[in-house]
């Protein structure tokens, strides 16, 4: 059962345990921290490895694609070339130009057919082998002469094709270019010859070089949309063919090719002050004309870094939300382990304070929690037990030690009893009367002197005692002489001591007194009572009474005695049944 006041407060309450003035660090803190810690550790770890990995991934990627581009448009343009220049190879061969006029209209209207199916071509033509122009479409330099142009020298032997170049004749003929850039060329040229090998003359063609950039552009275009990635193009001797914007830039003097180290575009590269991705890639003719041209794909660095940016994004942010997932595991991880180990602390306080064992909760959870939970229970039940035992046992003891101690005192008191005492009487015996004689000297030393106020001694003896023995026994005598002991007592204040002298002989010590009369007075009373008193058996018997006051001049116990005995002995010898009176002093 768990008690609702323990589960409710979040905070643990300082441990009875702990020491003073020094606050330990929580559990549940050092949980959080640790599993927290370390979770953020791992997270960021595998997190920064596998980021690392795959930005890695992405940006070999997109250089790849950068790669591919250079690579398509460079075999696309190789196969398009190959195409044309067969073309012109496979016209050369045509019956109707080996074994025809070259100037006859059919070889006009072949002509004009094969540039309406190739719109790329600006002008096709028949040379003479002296370089004038007998046919060609649109009738354009028609009995010109061409015989300097490189492409006629050039295709009197072979097949040729020749780089870009600037229209010249045909320049002023053809309609302008929209953006007002100069119009260009590649040439394609074959001989013409007859059977024998004979030249009989050359045909050429112009492709214009808007045909060669737009196959490139078309290209990267289809290649990845919207990558930014766009196409230059570079002659044998790395001169810049296109764009025509940067030929522009490089014409005003800026520098807007980069210089590999290797001389190759490849990887990271600065074009016109701006980071580049780049990858080049070389024509591959297999015709004699080797145009050389190399095509450079480039990309904005910042638009090739952009999947990897957003990876990178996406990483961070998915970082984020596992390491708040994290850290709030850390933190229920934590309360979770700790709140039985603070609740078990709080249950074990309360035993100190309630001197009670409360329900300690079960820790279904955990097994060594749970075992910890009971252990601790029982462990109270079992201190609280032993604490009652001990407070029982020392009840006990308490009781027992007052007994004893009672029947100690009445020990005492009944040895005290025994050593003061006359066994017969029950009156003092002698060595308590001579105490007590010794005290009331002290005393009256002290204050006797003050007040006038002195002790006296009565020596009261029973007259014949000796025949009451004789004639009625011992026991007899003996019960007459506790009778006459009651007697005495009775007879005196409680504050004189009555005491057994020995044998039939009493004394009675008077403290206090205010002169011998007092003291004659007291001794008459006794005297008077034994005379009026009847003894069993016995009868009537007397007693003579010898009286005297302490003296100052007393130093000690013997004259007071010796003078209460010498007055009795002075009643004895008057007849008994007397009390007289011996002055201290007096012969
Ligand atoms: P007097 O008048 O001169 O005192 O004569 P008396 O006989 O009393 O004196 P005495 O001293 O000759 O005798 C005392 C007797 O008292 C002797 C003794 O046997 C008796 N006696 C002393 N102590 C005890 C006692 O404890 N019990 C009894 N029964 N007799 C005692
Ligand atoms: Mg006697
Ligand atoms: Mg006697």
């Amino acid at each position: 059962m768990i008690d609702t006041q323990d589960a409710s407060p979040t905070s643990p309450s300082p441990s009875p345990a702990s020491a003073p003035g020094r606050r330990l660090p929580t559990l549940r803190s050092q949980l959080s921290l640790w599993v927290g810690g370390l979770s953020l550790a791992v997270l960021t770890l595998v997190g920064g490895y596998l980021g690392k990995l795959a930005t890695d991934e992405l940006f070999t990627a997109q250089q790849a694609a950068v790669r591919a581009t250079a690579q398509a448009a460079a075999e696309l343009l190789a196969t398009q070339l190959r195409d044309r220049e067969r073309q012109i190879e496979l016209l050369s061969v045509a019956p109707h130009l080996v074994n025809g006029r070259l100037d006859s209209q059919e070889v006009r209207d072949s002509l004009d057919r094969r540039q309406a199916l190739h719109d790329e071509f600006a002008w096709l033509g028949v040379v003479a082998p002296d370089g004038t122009v007998l046919q060609a479409t649109g009738g354009m330099l028609t009995g010109r002469s061409v015989a300097q142009r490189d492409w006629f020298i050039a295709a009197r032997e072979r097949v040729f094709v020749g780089d870009v170049h600037e229209a010249k004749l045909l320049a002023t003929m053809l309609p302008a270019l929209p953006n007002g850039e100069p119009t260009r060329f590649i040439d394609f040229a074959a001989p013409i010859r007859d059977s024998d090998g004979r030249l009989l003359g050359v045909v050429g063609a112009h492709a214009h070089w808007r045909w060669v950039t737009g196959l490139v552009d078309g290209v990267v275009r289809r290649q990845l949309p919207g990558s930014g990635i766009d196409a230059l193009i570079l002659d044998r001797q790395g001169r810049l063919l296109y764009p025509e914007a940067l030929k522009a830039a490089q014409a005003s003097g800026a520098a807007v090719l980069p210089k590999p180290e290797n001389g190759r575009f490849d990887g990271e590269l600065v074009f016109d002050g701006k980071p580049y991705l780049a990858s080049e890639a070389t024509l591959q003719l297999r015709t004699n004309a080797e145009l050389g041209w190399r095509i450079v794909a480039r990309q904005p660095m910042e638009q090739a870094m952009r999947p990897v940016s957003a990876l990178r994004r996406e990483l961070v942010l998915l970082g984020v939300l596992a390491a708040t997932a994290l850290a709030l595991t850390a933190l229920l991880l934590a309360r979770r382990f700790s709140r039985p180990v603070e609740q078990l602390a709080r249950i074990a306080a309360r035993v100190e304070t309630e001197r009670r064992v409360p329900d300690f909760p079960e820790q279904p959870g955990v097994r060594e929690l749970d075992g910890l939970s009971r252990a601790m229970q029982s462990m109270a039940r079992s201190l609280l037990q032993t604490e009652k035992d001990l407070q029982a046992a020392n009840a006990t003891l308490e009781t027992q030690v007052q007994q004893r101690t009672a029947e100690l005192q009445a020990a005492n008191a009944k040895l005290e009893h025994l050593a003061t005492r006359d066994p017969l009487t029950g009156l003092h015996n002698r060595r308590s009367l001579d105490a007590r004689l010794a005290e009331a000297q002290a005393l009256d030393r002290r204050y006797g002197r003050q007040n006038g106020r002195v002790h006296g001694l009565l020596l009261v003896d029973v007259d014949h005692f000796k025949r009451i023995n004789d004639s009625f026994g011992h026991p007899t005598g003996d019960a007459v002489l506790r009778q006459l002991a009651e007697l005495l007592q009775s007879c005196v204040r409680v504050t004189d001591v009555a005491a057994r002298f020995g044998g039939e002989e009493f004394a009675v010590l008077l403290p206090e007194l205010a002169g011998p009369l007092e003291a004659v007075m007291a001794a008459e009373k006794i005297r008077t009572a034994v005379e009026a008193a009847t003894f069993p058996q016995v009868g009537k018997i007397t007693v003579s009474v010898g009286v005297s006051l302490a003296s100052p001049d007393d130093l000690e116990l013997a004259p007071l005695i010796a003078r209460s005995d010498a007055a009795l002995y002075v009643a004895k010898r008057g007849g008994r049944n007397a009390v007289v009176l011996k002055e201290a002093g007096a012969a």
